[in-house]
């Protein structure tokens, strides 16, 4: 989609420090990271939100929880804890309306989130 950024980091056009790629899924390291690990796993197409991506393609949820699991694991923070959220409209403070969801860990997390 023209005018949206993940998609121009999903299509290499804008730089980020890419973990993870494959036909499907894109994952990269947040750019203001609010924990030790903040990693984000989008998918390659453009869905608006994770309601969107249900709806329009079930699948591809369970790939990208897959990714994001795999990632905390291999970042090492999957045995003390880690969270996986997606905002959704602007009162919950999504910023960019292309589906992500945010690995948080590495520290203790507070809860519920501000
Ligand atoms: P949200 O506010 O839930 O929509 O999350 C969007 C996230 O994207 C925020 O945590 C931003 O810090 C992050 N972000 C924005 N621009 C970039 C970028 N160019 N590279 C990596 N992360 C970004």
């Amino acid at each position: 989609m023209s005018d949206c950024l993940f998609c121009a980091i999903a299509a290499g056009d804008i730089p980020a420090d890419i973990v993870f790629s494959d036909d499907a899924v894109v994952a990269f390291r947040d750019i203001a990271p609010q924990a030790p690990t903040h990693i984000l796993v989008i998918p390659r197409a453009h869905h608006v939100n994770a309601h969107a991506l249900a709806q329009e393609d079930a699948a591809l949820v369970g790939r990208l929880l897959d990714v994001a699991g795999s990632l905390a694991e291999r970042d090492g923070v999957a045995e003390g804890g880690y969270r996986i959220v997606t905002n959704t409209g602007e009162l919950a403070g999504q910023s960019v309306p292309h589906v992500h969801f945010h690995v948080l860990g590495g520290r203790a997390l507070a809860w519920p989130p501000g």
